[in-house]
């Protein structure tokens, strides 16, 4: 299927669905300037996942892990990029029902998304580990950033604190999990954008939604393993394909 085929039916399966919702990873990121794992050059390309990112590697050498989150700190400073807004911009047209992410950065809420399923945590928060108080994550980059702190300790009891995010071995948030499920079960179309679909359990969404009889949109620059059951594949960077998908959309109401 040619760029614009793809386009067109891409455009005419977000106009005619009923219940669409978007599955996005660190894809959609890139192009504020926060690095994904799986892109050439990306994180994995330089850290070896095993020894930074899993919780027994966390406990272990908590340090370890700060020093290389240190590449993660435009995280804190990123704005969100065209495909952030578009994606808001389906949900104001009464088109996209929810996002669903992998992502921790708060870009799709700062764009504008108003429901928005955060799978893997979120970076506002910080928890200690030892007492489970929640703190802002300011307080976590000011140790680490103003004090040197790494690691950085509890204010209120010493023990180790932690990003809010979900680590490999770590169990995803219940609640959230549970919301994706609903909304994967109930959706008619699912738009999975600037996800590798590598990492479990959100690469289980898709082939739900395809079993439960929904319409499969992908939008990523490199394949995935569910491209062969989805209706069309757009192979483009999300900043570029989703506002020309919502510019698409827009013509085909008002046509
Ligand atoms: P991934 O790194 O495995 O895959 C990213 C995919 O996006 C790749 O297939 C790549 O080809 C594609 N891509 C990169 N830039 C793109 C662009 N501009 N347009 C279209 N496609 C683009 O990411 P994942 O599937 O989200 O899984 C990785 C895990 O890493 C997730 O758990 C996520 O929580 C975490 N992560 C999050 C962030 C973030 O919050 N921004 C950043 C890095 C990693």
């Amino acid at each position: 299927m040619s760029l614009e085929e793809g386009m067109r039916r891409a455009a005419q399966l977000l106009s005619s669905s009923h219940y669409a919702v978007a599955l996005t990873g660190a894809g959609v990121s890139t192009e504020s300037g926060i690095p994904d794992f799986r892109s050439p050059g990306g994180l994995w390309s330089r850290y070896d996942p095993s020894e930074f990112a899993t919780l027994s590697s966390f406990l272990e050498d908590p340090s370890r892990f700060y020093r290389a989150a240190s590449e993660f700190l435009s995280v804190f400073t990123a704005e969100p990029n065209e495909g952030h807004r578009a994606l808001a911009r389906l949900e104001e047209m009464g088109i996209l029902k929810a996002v669903i992410t992998q992502n921790v950065d708060g870009l799709h809420q700062a764009a504008g998304s108003k429901r928005v399923v955060e799978l893997h945590g979120n970076l506002r928060e910080c928890r200690c580990l030892s007492c489970g108080r929640l703190f802002p994550i300011e307080v976590l980059a000011e140790k680490i950033v103003q004090r040197g702190e790494i690691p950085p300790l509890c204010g209120e009891c010493g023990g180790l604190l932690k990003p809010n995010v979900v680590f490999f071995g770590e169990a995803l948030p219940g609640e959230a999990l549970r919301e994706a499920f609903e909304l994967v079960r109930r959706c008619d179309l699912l738009l999975v954008a600037g996800s590798s679909l590598a990492v479990s359990p959100a690469n289980f969404l898709p082939p739900m939604a395809v079993e439960a009889g929904a319409e499969l949109l992908i939008v990523n620059e490199e394949p995935t393993p569910m491209d062969a059951f989805a209706s069309v594949v757009i192979r483009g960077k999300t900043g570029k394909v989703l506002p020309e998908l919502v510019e698409r959309v827009g013509k085909l109401s008002r046509d």
